[in-house]
């Protein structure tokens, strides 16, 4: 082992969990995101257990910042051998209030309220950019490190929504099927030059992104968050460290001919029919 890895979005709650699962197995840590404190704070917490990290502020929409990253690490560790693309996320102007649109919703329209018809094409354009291209641009980066080497491999992080959208967010189901699409494209392209493509796609897991429209404040769920629970056929919401096997699987040897596949990681979500 003992590779060195960067993960994006790592100041957050999945990929924090997934930078301290890898750092336990010896392997060396580039924590990466927009907020410096966050990342280093994940830093700081593996090197409180004897691991070895470095927190870096890092913009995945932003080459130079990332170039940037790029240099710190390979002067500290060498080159890279493994890439987490974790940033991602969605916006509220790409997001509509109700599932369904109903001829009243247009009749007697409250302020603030967002059918199909007010969605903010900058809102769709920010999560399209943050998902995809801040999937496309690290990987230009940070890949070029793996060519022609051993064992390298990326590891994107789609969302069980892009086999199926669900209700309310077109712009994020939209872009993390892009994400699983793109897994596919550079899994083929990079075929040659010995770099494995794959990705998670992550069910519902509680965190700051989804608490407000998944449970109340007393904790009970929320409409939305018993739907998604009755959908859910081991009934239950992901938790982070549900991601560190497959993640430790598909960035290790065991996984050594996979390339190309998106694991859903979902409680069986994405496979059942709700019948
Ligand atoms: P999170 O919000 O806790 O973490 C995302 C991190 O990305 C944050 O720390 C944020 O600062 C960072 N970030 C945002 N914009 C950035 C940028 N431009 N450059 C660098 N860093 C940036 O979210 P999370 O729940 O840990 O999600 C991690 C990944 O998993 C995301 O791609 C998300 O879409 C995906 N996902 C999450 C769930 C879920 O239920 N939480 C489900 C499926 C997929």
């Amino acid at each position: 082992m003992n590779k060195v890895i960067v993960l994006t979005g790592a100041g957050g709650v999945l990929c924090s969990t997934l930078a301290i699962a890898l750092a336990e197995q010896g392997h060396k840590i580039a924590v990466l995101d927009l907020r410096k404190a966050a990342a280093d704070n994940v830093a700081n917490e593996i090197k409180a257990y004897g691991g070895t990290a470095l927190g870096i502020m890092a913009n995945v929409l932003e080459k130079d910042s990332l170039e940037a990253a790029k240099k710190i690490i390979n002067d500290t560790y060498g080159k890279i051998d493994i890439l987490v693309n974790g940033a991602g996320g969605n916006h509220p102007l790409g997001t509509t209030s109700n599932p369904f649109l109903e001829t009243e919703d247009l009749l007697n329209k409250t302020e603030g309220f967002k059918t199909f018809f007010d969605l903010d094409p900058k809102g769709i354009e920010f999560t399209f950019n943050l998902n995809f291209l801040g999937t496309l641009i690290p990987t230009q980066v940070f890949a070029t490190d793996m060519v022609g080497r051993d064992d390298c491999s990326v590891l994107n992080i789609s969302s069980m929504n892009a086999f199926t959208p669900l209700t309310k967010i077109p712009a994020y189901s939209g872009a993390k099927a892009a994400v699983s699409n793109f897994t596919q494209w550079l899994a083929v392209h990079f075929s040659k030059v010995g770099i494995r493509v794959n990705s998670l796609a992550p069910g519902f897991f509680l965190t700051d992104q989804n608490r407000t429209l998944l449970t109340h404040a007393d904790g009970s769920l929320t409409q939305r968050g018993q739907q998604i629970i009755d959908q859910t056929p081991m009934q239950r919401y992901g938790n982070p460290e549900d991601l560190i096997g497959p993640t430790l699987w598909l960035c290790g040897e065991g996984a050594k001919f996979v390339t190309g596949v998106v694991v859903p990681i979902d409680g069986g979500f994405s496979a059942y029919s709700g019948v």
